[in-house]
Order: structure tokens, then C-alpha cells, then sequence
């Protein structure tokens, strides 16, 4: 199996920080954490600096359903105080040697709070004032942090939506944090020694969620202890494996949770292992009684993603090495997209196109710096790409032939193995998908690929368009050479043709340039995009340059989600951190380095042809066909690496262009463990 980065998120109680003097053991053990390689970010309370100060100015305190009442005054005196816990954690980590900083909620825009409403139990609506629970977290900041070598401390005060302070419980803020960083495991530090009940010396060691909800219901679990376990909960809820609560004034008990050694305290682990399985089977069987069969699905119910790595309903991670077919190439919910969805969604989701938006603008503009000026028309997919830019093909042909007299020209192009989508338009340049939904439409034409004689002997006057991927996805990670692009580029000048190249899954970065084309020397007349342009969300496009970019004129062509705004800001936010963080690059590099890695692991390996692509696209070509490489696949899913299999024997590896150079070898490392087994296996069956 290979291992995630290990991210704990503690948080320490006022009790246990202990002002001044010696390092409190839970702290201890933070800084011991971090020394032992894990990433740590911690959330503080500070109850009781926060009840003294309360005290001082007269007022005491008051607790409803396990919280601290808060009026405006005690948000202030707790924004004051818990700045002073904070920054003695801070300076006590840094002078331990783990250099930390102590952050609220309004430094950058960190953390977002809404108000918490509670009921009683008669259904009343509970008064807690200016209590919030957490709606937001800006990962962003903290991953800044992380790579600086920082550790975050963390204030539980947050602003609302409209700037009011308010007063987050710290166990709740802790959990919150740890869902939205994708945190292992959730360490309450408390001054008890976990959950504790009647007739039992001992705190009971683990609980899953049904007897954590059994606990609060019967009223076994009340007052401070309720909003703890149940901040355990919903952690598990989101995605952290484990919580737990301990002592954290015993040495080593944050320490041993954080590696999930029994003994610490209480483990809160979500739903029991059983329970999980049984929810994951109800839900493939779900999806085999309500949706089409159109997909042959792996059976992992993913439910969260985070960098690399998604996480399977019962914790299970996975190493994404297929990024949602060359969509999450930033990795899974970059912080700056989520941001920038958020902020969106909030403000302005859809319009139409009977109107101009402002996201839809900076994400045409953004896109004219990528390095191929022209204009654009925006679509949800990259068939809808497709579609649009063969009605461009015909259009074009169509006003030259008013303008001109000359001969309606009808014929698009095509190459084996292509693959442009699966609509009508889209699957008569898709040979290989056509069977039973004829009959196709008219005047298309396939020609061999990578084949410049048949190109030159059948691209002529007739021809409206050619469509071609500089580097076939589907069809098995095919490059095509140098001299076959430029001869279709020549033919296309020479005969009044539209070249269009669909660059849907080796653009944006992919293959190590912005676009594809930049690396051969060629330059298209349109380019058709999707899969990363959303980062994540659902968007096509089609950048024509002039003259062609005109050949699509009013009510010629129209979507109405196409550029929706929230897409479009994903688009934007995605394609800035491509830009300015030169992921193109870093992806020609990878890619060198990933296929000398592959070729010095899999050499001599029986099963394996070839390892070839560009940058992050990557082939590597199996000796035998179907079953071998579905059983890889899902040999390598089983030992936690992602990937697929194309054109019956092609594994397909496309990781985020942000893998880590760690990452590749744990991925690396999967595949040759796995073929290996393969291939020992074949022998023995042979044998
Ligand atoms: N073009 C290429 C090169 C593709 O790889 C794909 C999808 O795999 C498409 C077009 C179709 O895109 P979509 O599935 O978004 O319709």
C-alpha cells in the first residue's frame, strides 16, 4: 500500500497549554510529531485564560448545551485572549525548535463562521449569541504555511459573511479544520482521559458512530464531553479516519493517538468497519438498479480528494495516477479553485449567454495568454468542442463557397484510432465507437494515422476540415510525429482547409507545454479544449483564429450553461496556477523523469512493449491485451495506485502535473510490484 502524507490536526485545551515555563506534554508532542515527518496543525482553546479575563471585567461565564454563551463583549475578550494563548504556543513550538505562527480567523481570510443554531430537546431554538460553527477554511494558507516549514496555531474565532466576530468551540473548529485539509487523524487534547461512563474506571477505547449517537441520545455523554464527541463525528463524517480524545496532560497520549495506538484514550472511528462495507454494497447495488449500464466502474465509492490522493468510503487512499482522465490536473480540489468556486457560487452561478459575465471574460482572456490568439466560444465538454468546431469546419466552407462561387466543399478529416467525443458530430470523427448508432453522418473520411503519404494523397479542394489529436488519448497514448503534423498543416494552407487540432486531453499543460502544438512546430487554425479547462467542474472550449475564428456568427452556434460563471471561475483560478506556477513545464520534466523511472523499474519486464508519451501522458503498452490490463488496473487500485487501460492494452498513467517526485516513485513502485506479481503469476499458470 502506499503511504499519504500523514497530517494530524490537534487541538489543546486551555487547561493543557499551560502560559509560560515548560514545553505542556501535548505540545510536547507536536513537536515530536513533526520531528517523526508528520504534518501538524494545531487549534487551541484557551477557556480558561478566556474565563479570567472575563472575570476581571465582571462577567461570568455561562455555558448552554456545552458552549460559552457569547455576547459581543465576551467575543472580544476571547478574540484578546486566545491571540495570547496562541502566541504562546507559537513562540513555545519555536523555541522547542518547530517554528510556529498563531493565526485567527480574520488573518488573510483563514477562517469563515456562520451562526450555530441549536435546538433542545422540546424543539426550542438555544441562545448561545454570537457562537459560530465554521463554514470555510482557506487550505490555501495553511498549505503556504506547511511549505515553509511552519506550523499553523490556530485561533477559533472566525468572521461571518457579513465581518461579525464570532466565538467557534475550539473541538468543533478542530474538526472543521481537519475535514477541510484532508487531515489522517483528528487528536482532541482535553484535561479527561477520554469518554467516560458509568461503572467504568477506564474510558472506553473505541466508538463508532451508532454508539457515539447511542451515548448522546440516552444522555450518557452530556456537557462538555457532547460537543467533543460529536466534533469527533462529524470529522469521520468528512473523511478523517480517526479521532480521538485523550489526556492531554499525560506525556505521549497525543502522540499514540496521532499513530492510532490503543490505550491513548477514546478513538472516534465513524462508521464500524462492517457497516462501511455494507453501505459501500448498497450503493453499488444502487447504482446497477438506477443508472444506465453504460460504464464499467471500479468498485470504490469515492468520496473525497485531496492534492494526489482520493479517499474511498471506508478511508482507503488512493494515488491518483489518472486525475479523473486529465481533469484534476492541479490535483484534487486545489486550494485557489475551491476559492475561487466558493466566492462564485455565492455571488452570480448562471446567467445565460444572452448577457456578458465578468468570469467568463477573465477566463477568454486568460486563455488568450496561454499562447494561441484568437477567439473563443465556450461549451460544457469536449464532445460539445467537437461539435462546434466540425459546424465551424462546414460553415466556414459554406460562406466561402456563397462568397466565392466556388464548389460547396462537405469532406472532414479524421485519423484511426481517434477519439473526439461521443455525439453525433463528435462520433462521426470516432470510428471506433460507431457500431449500432447508424447511419452516421455524411461526408466524413478516416485516413491512417501518422501516415503522411495517405494524408497527402487524400486531403484536397473537397476537404472543409481535419481533425486531429497531436497526441491520441484513448486510441493508446499515440504521439504523432513531427513531419505528419506539418504535412497536414501544409495540405490545410494549401487547400483552403480548417486544421483543428483537439487538444481535449493533452492540452493546458498536460504534455508538457501549454498546448500541445507548441512542440511540434505547427500552429492550427482551431483548438478544441475540456477536460482540465474546468479544473474540475464542466467546460469546453473552442479558440478559433482569424479568419476562422468569424465563421461562426449569430444563432450559428449557442449553449446555454456554456462559460457559466461558476465553471468559468474555476476555469480562471485554474488556469492562473498553471500559468504562474509553470506547471507546463514542471510537467515536461516529470514526464522525462517518470518514463526514464518506468523504463529502469520495468525493465526486462515480460508484460511490458513500451513506455512512451509526452510529459504526463503517458503509455505503456502490455504484450497481451484485455484481461491483462483490466487485471492490472485493478491490481494496482487493490494495492492503492489509480490508472487506466486504453485501447484494449495501453496503460494509461496521468498523474496531477503537482505530483510530488515522492509520489511518482510510491506510483512507480505499485506498477512494478504489480507486474511483477503478473508476470510471476503467468508463469506459474504456464508452468
Ligand atoms: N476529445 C478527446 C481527445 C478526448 O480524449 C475526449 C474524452 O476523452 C473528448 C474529446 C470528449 O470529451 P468529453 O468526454 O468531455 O465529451
Amino acid at each position: 500500500m502506499v503511504g499519504v502524507e500523514r497530517h494530524v490536526v490537534v487541538k489543546v485545551g486551555g487547561a493543557a497549554v499551560g502560559v509560560g515555563g515548560n514545553l505542556p506534554p501535548a505540545l510536547d508532542d507536536v513537536v515530536t510529531l513533526v520531528r517523526e515527518g508528520w504534518r501538524v496543525t494545531v487549534v487551541h482553546g484557551g477557556g480558561p485564560e478566556i474565563s479570567r479575563w472575563s472575570e476581571r471585567l465582571g462577567k461570568t461565564a455561562r455555558f448552554v448545551a456545552g458552549l460559552r454563551y457569547s455576547d459581543a463583549d465576551t467575543v472580544a475578550v476571547a478574540e484578546m485572549a486566545l491571540a495570547r494563548v496562541g502566541k504562546a504556543i507559537a513562540a513555545g513550538l519555536s523555541a522547542a525548535g518547530v517554528p510556529a505562527v498563531s493565526l485567527g480567523g480574520q488573518d488573510g481570510g483563514l477562517l469563515r463562521a456562520e451562526r450555530l443554531r441549536l435546538r433542545d430537546e422540546q424543539g426550542q431554538e438555544l441562545d448561545l449569541g454570537l457562537v459560530g460553527r465554521l463554514s470555510e477554511v482557506a487550505t490555501g494558507i495553511l498549505d503556504a504555511l506547511h511549505s515553509a516549514g511552519l506550523v499553523a496555531v490556530l485561533a477559533p474565532v472566525a468572521p461571518d459573511a457579513s465581518g461579525q466576530l464570532l466565538n467557534v468551540n475550539a473541538d468543533d473548529a478542530a474538526a472543521e479544520v481537519a475535514a477541510a485539509v484532508g487531515a489522517e487523524a483528528l487528536v482532541l487534547a482535553s484535561d479527561v482521559p477520554g469518554v467516560l461512563v458509568p461503572g467504568r474506571a477506564e474510558p472506553l477505547g473505541s466508538l463508532d458512530a451508532e454508539r457515539v449517537r447511542a451515548l448522546v441520545r440516552d444522555g450518557v455523554v452530556s456537557g462538555g464531553m457532547r460537543p467533543k464527541v460529536e466534533a469527533c463525528l462529524r470529522a469521520t463524517e468528512h473523511g478523517v479516519t480517526r479521532a480521538w480524545i485523550v489526556d492531554g496532560r499525560r506525556p505521549g497520549t497525543v502522540r499514540d493517538a496521532a499513530h492510532d495506538r490503543p490505550g491513548a484514550g477514546t478513538a472516534v472511528r465513524g462508521s464500524a468497519p462492517a457497516a462501511l462495507a455494507a453501505e459501500r454494497e448498497a450503493v453499488l447495488t444502487a447504482y446497477q438498479d438506477l443508472f444506465m449500464p453504460t460504464y464499467s466502474r471500479a468498485p470504490a465509492v469515492l468520496i473525497r480528494g485531496r492534492g494526489s490522493w482520493v479517499w474511498d468510503l471506508d478511508g482507503t487512499s488512493y494515488l491518483d495516477f489518472l486525475c479523473g482522465i486529465s481533469v484534476n490536473n492541479l490535483g484534487h480540489c486545489h486550494p485557489a479553485v475551491v476559492q475561487a468556486v466558493a466566492r462564485q457560487s455565492r455571488i452570480l452561478a448562471h446567467t445565460s449567454n444572452l448577457y456578458h459575465t465578468l468570469p467568463q471574460l477573465e477566463t477568454a482572456q486568460e486563455l488568450m495568454r496561454l499562447g494561441f490568439a484568437g477567439r473563443v466560444f465556450f461549451a460544457n465538454s469536449g464532445a460539445e468542442a467537437t461539435e462546434g468546431a466540425i459546424k465551424l469546419c462546414r460553415k466556414a466552407a459554406w460562406r466561402r463557397a456563397q462568397e466565392r462561387g466556388e464548389p460547396q466543399r462537405l469532406e472532414i478529416v479524421s485519423f484511426e484510432h481517434s477519439f473526439h467525443g461521443r455525439t453525433y458530430g463528435a462520433l462521426a470523427v470516432t470510428r471506433g465507437y460507431q457500431t449500432g448508432f447508424g447511419p452516421m453522418l455524411e461526408g466524413f473520411r478516416e485516413l491512417p494515422w501518422d501516415d503522411v503519404a495517405a494524408a497527402e494523397a487524400a486531403i484536397g479542394p473537397q476537404t472543409a476540415g481535419v481533425i486531429v489529436e497531436p497526441v491520441q488519448g484513448e486510441g493508446g497514448v499515440r504521439v504523432a510525429s513531427r513531419a505528419f503534423l506539418q504535412k497536414l498543416r501544409e495540405l490545410c494552407t494549401r487547400h483552403g482547409a480548417c486544421l483543428v487540432f483537439d487538444e481535449v486531453q493533452c492540452g493546458l499543460g498536460r504534455v508538457g507545454s501549454m498546448f500541445a502544438f507548441q512542440q511540434f512546430d505547427v500552429e492550427p487554425d482551431v483548438v478544441t479544449l475540456g477536460k482540465a479547462l474546468g479544473a474540475g467542474l464542466p467546460m469546453g472550449a473552442i479558440l478559433a483564429r482569424e479568419p476562422w475564428g468569424e465563421a461562426l456568427r449569430r444563432s450559428d452556434h449557442a449553449s446555454t450553461f456554456g462559460g457559466n460563471p461558476v465553471a468559468a471561475a474555476a476555469a480562471t483560478a485554474g488556469l492562473r496556477v498553471l500559468r504562474e506556477e509553470g506547471l507546463d513545464r514542471r510537467s515536461l520534466e516529470l514526464g522525462e523523469r517518470l518514463r526514464q523511472m518506468l523504463r529502469a523499474t520495468l525493465a526486462g519486464a515480460p508484460l511490458v512493449q513500451e513506455v512512451r508519451g509526452l510529459g504526463l501522458m503517458i503509455g505503456i503498452e502490455l504484450t497481451a491485451g484485455q484481461p491483462l490490463g483490466t487485471q492490472i488496473v485493478d491490481a494496482c487500485r487493490e494495492h492503492g495506485l489509480l490508472l487506466n487501460c486504453t485501447a484494449d492494452r495501453v496503460l494509461r498513467v496521468m498523474p496531477p502535473l503537482t505530483v510530488t517526485e515522492r509520489e511518482l516513485e510510491q506510483g512507480v513502485g505499485v506498477l512494478g510490484e504489480v507486474l511483477r506479481e503478473m508476470a510471476a503469476r503467468g508463469a506459474a499458470a504456464a508452468g
